[in-house]
C-alpha cells in the first residue's frame, strides 16, 4: 500500500512571509505508523515547489491522507479534487484538529473516511482494514461513507502516552522554514493536550474531549533527547500549568545535560505567580513566553472567562522583564473596541515594555462558546476571512473600514515598537527576497 499524507498549503500573508512556520508535527506523528503498514511520503504544502499532480502521479498513492485548518477548507478541496482526478480509485481520509471538532462541514463528495482522533494505532487499524480490503469497523471517532451517507462513530480521546515518537527525518531538509519570528530553525515539541480553563473564545481547549492529558514525562524527556536543532517550540496550548510538572521537567533538562533555547505558551496569572520558577525556566533556557494576555480592560477580561486581571498581566510583564525575557503578548481587538482602546493597547504596550506583540481580532470559531454565542451575528461565510485578522462581527463603535484600518495602524505601530526595541531583525532585504521567490514558485505547486 502507498500512503501519501498532506499538509495543504497556505498563501496568506503570514505564510508567504514565512515569518511563523513549523514543522508538520501532527503528520509526523502518524509517519512510523504509516511506514509499518506501506510506502509513505510526506507531502509538506507549506515548504513544498513540486507540483501535487507530479508527485501524484509519480508516487501513485492508494490511500491520500490530509489534515488542515478551518481557513484551509478550500485549498484541502483542492487537494482532493487533484487526487480524484488522478488517482479515482485513491481512498481520502481527512483528519487533524479541524476535522476532530468541525467533522460534519468536511464529510465532502471526494472524501472516504473523516479520522477525528489523535490516535496513531487507530489510524494504523483504518490502514490495515484498508489494506485487507475490509470495512474497518470499532474504530471511534471514525466518519465513513455507507450507502451514500456518512455515518459515524463516537469519538473518544486517545492515551496520548501510546503516540508513537514523531519521525523528524525530513525536518534537517526543511529547517530553513521552521522559524518563530526570531528563532530559526525550530523543532517543535508537544507535551500535553487541550487546557483544564475554560476561555469563551479558545478553539484548542475543546480538543482530545475537552479534557486535558500531559504526557509521562519520561516520554516527553526521551523525545527531546532526539529533537533536532538547538530551539524547540513547545506547542502545548498551556505548557505552564502544573507548578510540579514544570520543576520536574527543569530538573529532568538539568539531569540529562539538556541545553537548547525554549519558547512556550503560559498563562499570565502562573507567571505573575511563580518569579522564582520562571526565572529558572530562563536559566534553564526559556526565551520567549507567548503569553494570552488577551487585553487590559478587566471587564473584557471576565467576559471572555479568562480568569485574570489587567494587574495580573502587569505583574507578569514585570516577572519577565526582570528575567531578560521576552513576552509574546497575545491581545484581541473586540469588535466593542473605541478608537481610545487602540490607543490605550499601544501605550500599554509600549509602556510595559513589550517587544513582540500580536493582535488578533475577536473571531468566534466554531465550536468555541462564543461562536455559538455569536453565530447568528456573523458577517461572512469566507472561510479565509477566519484568520483571526478580518472582522467577523459588526463593529460597535464606528465602521468596518474604519475598525480595520486602525487595527493594522495598531499592528504596524507595534510591529515598528518591537523592531526599534531589538525585535524582527530576521527581516533584512535578503529574507524578504527570498520569501517572494519561495511565495513564487510555491503558487504554482497546488495544480
Ligand atoms: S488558558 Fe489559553 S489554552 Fe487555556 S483555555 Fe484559555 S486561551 Fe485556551
Amino acid at each position: 500500500m502507498r500512503i501519501l499524507l498532506v499538509r495543504p498549503r497556505r498563501m496568506d500573508l503570514m505564510t508567504a512571509f514565512g515569518g511563523i512556520t513549523c514543522e508538520p508535527l501532527e503528520l509526523e506523528t502518524l509517519l512510523p505508523v504509516c511506514r509499518q503498514v506501506g510506502r509513505t511520503e510526506l507531502y509538506d504544502g507549506i515548504t513544498e515547489e513540486r507540483r501535487f499532480t507530479d508527485v501524484l502521479l509519480a508516487f501513485r498513492p492508494d490511500v491520500m491522507a490530509l489534515t488542515g485548518y478551518l481557513t484551509q477548507e478550500r485549498e484541502m478541496a483542492e487537494y482532493i479534487r487533484l487526487t480524484k482526478r488522478a488517482r479515482p480509485a485513491c481512498t481520502v481520509i481527512v483528519g487533524g484538529v479541524h476535522a476532530q471538532l468541525n467533522y460534519r462541514r468536511l464529510c465532502w463528495p471526494g472524501v472516504d473516511y473523516v479520522f477525528r482522533t489523535e490516535s496513531a494505532d487507530w489510524f494504523r487499524s483504518l490502514l490495515e482494514a484498508l489494506d485487507r480490503g475490509e470495512m474497518p469497523i470499532g474504530i471511534p471517532g471514525l466518519c465513513r461513507r455507507e450507502g451514500g451517507r456518512f455515518v459515524e462513530t463516537p469519538y473518544e480521546p486517545c492515551d496520548i502516552d501510546t503516540l508513537p515518537r514523531p519521525d523528524r527525518s525530513g525536518w534537517a531538509e526543511r529547517a530553513d522554514w521552521f522559524r518563530y519570528l526570531d528563532f530559526a530553525r525550530l523543532s517543535t515539541l508537544k507535551t500535553a493536550v487541550s487546557c483544564p480553563f475554560r476561555c469563551e473564545f479558545c478553539y484548542g481547549r475543546n480538543l482530545h474531549g475537552g479534557r486535558y492529558q500531559p504526557r509521562r514525562l519520561e516520554l516527553v524527556m526521551e523525545e527531546l533527547e532526539e529533537v533536532p536543532g538547538d530551539t524547540v517550540f513547545i506547542v502545548d496550548s498551556d505548557f505552564l500549568l502544573e507548578e510540579t510538572r514544570v520543576e520536574a521537567f527543569l530538573d529532568a533538562l538539568e539531569e540529562r545535560g539538556i541545553r537548547k533555547t525554549f519558547l512556550c505558551y503560559g498563562r499570565a496569572d502562573f507567571i505573575a505567580g511563580h518569579p522564582a520558577l520562571t526565572a529558572r525556566l530562563c536559566r534553564c533556557g526559556f526565551r520567549l513566553f507567548l503569553v494570552g494576555l488577551e487585553g487590559i480592560r478587566d471587564q473584557r477580561l471576565e467576559a471572555w472567562n479568562k480568569g485574570t486581571t489587567r494587574e495580573i498581566n502587569e505583574a507578569c510583564l514585570q516577572v519577565l522583564n526582570a528575567c531578560g525575557a521576552d513576552c509574546m503578548g497575545l491581545l484581541l481587538a473586540d469588535p466593542d473596541f473605541t478608537a481610545a482602546d487602540f490607543q490605550a493597547l499601544y501605550r500599554w504596550a509600549k509602556e510595559h515594555g513589550l517587544r513582540y506583540t500580536s493582535v488578533q481580532v475577536l473571531t468566534p470559531i466554531p465550536p468555541t462558546p462564543l461562536y455559538e454565542r455569536k453565530k447568528g451575528e456573523l458577517l461572512s461565510n469566507d472561510l479565509r476571512q477566519w484568520d483571526l485578522a478580518h472582522l467577523l462581527l459588526e463593529p460597535v463603535h464606528m465602521g468596518r473600514r474604519v475598525f480595520m484600518l486602525r487595527y493594522y495602524w495598531l499592528m504596524a505601530r507595534l510591529v515598528l515598537l518591537g523592531w526599534r526595541r531589538g525585535a524582527y531583525h530576521f527581516v533584512t532585504p535578503a529574507y524578504l527576497g527570498r520569501a517572494v521567490g519561495r511565495w513564487r514558485r510555491r503558487r504554482a505547486a497546488l495544480r
